[in-house]
């Protein structure tokens, strides 16, 4: 949980959130901690959902994922599958998709890059119900800081975590490369959900994934 300095600030916040997305007709939730945001995300996914994800630390970091492997849910582990495109187009027809955001801005817009790019893709489109878990770390205040905090922070960390030859591995921030590895193939700004009833947001009140 935050320092009580930072929930203040961040309940204050949440609430902005919550109302852009409202006007964007999609859904926000506020969780103190990382119990409640996984008490939240179970309300969100009945049991014998089929329930796919892309690299979503938070999910992980909330104890989400090990909840639904464990439980009763089709959960597909991409981990499992020799092919691995195969498994990525399951996505598709999933009841739910679990995600994190890169970023995301004061008035509920979410930014996303993407290597394979079937995570943008999932969200964008097929996935009956896509449930963000979003630590308030996330939270910029325009969609241009953050699109520069997906570039500079979590595309650079994420790299480091793939183990790949990027130029931001060596620097630490980006240098705007076209390299074999990059991970920053396709932008995705969700700035409105035209199906009511599929994109959730989860905010949290703790720093969670990059
Ligand atoms: S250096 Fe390349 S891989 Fe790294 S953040 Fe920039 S565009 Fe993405």
């Amino acid at each position: 949980m935050a320092s009580k300095f930072t929930t203040v600030r961040n309940d204050l916040l949440s609430k902005k959130v919550i109302k852009g997305l409202n006007s964007r007709n999609m859904t926000g939730y506020y969780a103190k901690d990382k119990e409640e945001a996984l008490k939240l995300a179970l309300e969100l996914i009945p049991e014998g959902s089929t329930v796919t994800m892309g690299g979503a630390m938070s999910a992980h970091e909330i104890g989400l994922v090990k909840v639904l492997k464990e439980g009763n849910y089709n959960f597909i582990d991409r981990d499992d599958y020799e092919d691995k495109r195969a498994a990525a187009l399951l996505a598709y027809d999933a009841d739910v998709f679990l995600s994190s955001t890169n970023a995301m801005t004061e008035d509920g817009v979410l930014v996303n890059i993407d290597g394979n790019s079937n995570r943008v893709s999932a969200i964008a489109h097929g996935p009956k119900k896509v449930v963000f878990i979003v630590g308030m770390n996330k939270i910029c205040p325009d969609v241009d800081s953050a699109i520069k905090r997906a570039r500079n922070v979590a595309a650079p960390i994420n790299a480091q975590r793939f183990g790949i030859v990027t130029p931001c591995t060596q620097t630490g921030s980006c240098m705007n490369c076209k390299s074999a590895d990059t991970i920053c193939c396709n932008f995705l700004i969700t700035r409105y959900s035209r199906h009511t009833g599929r994109i959730h947001v989860i905010l949290v009140d703790e720093s969670l994934g990059f």
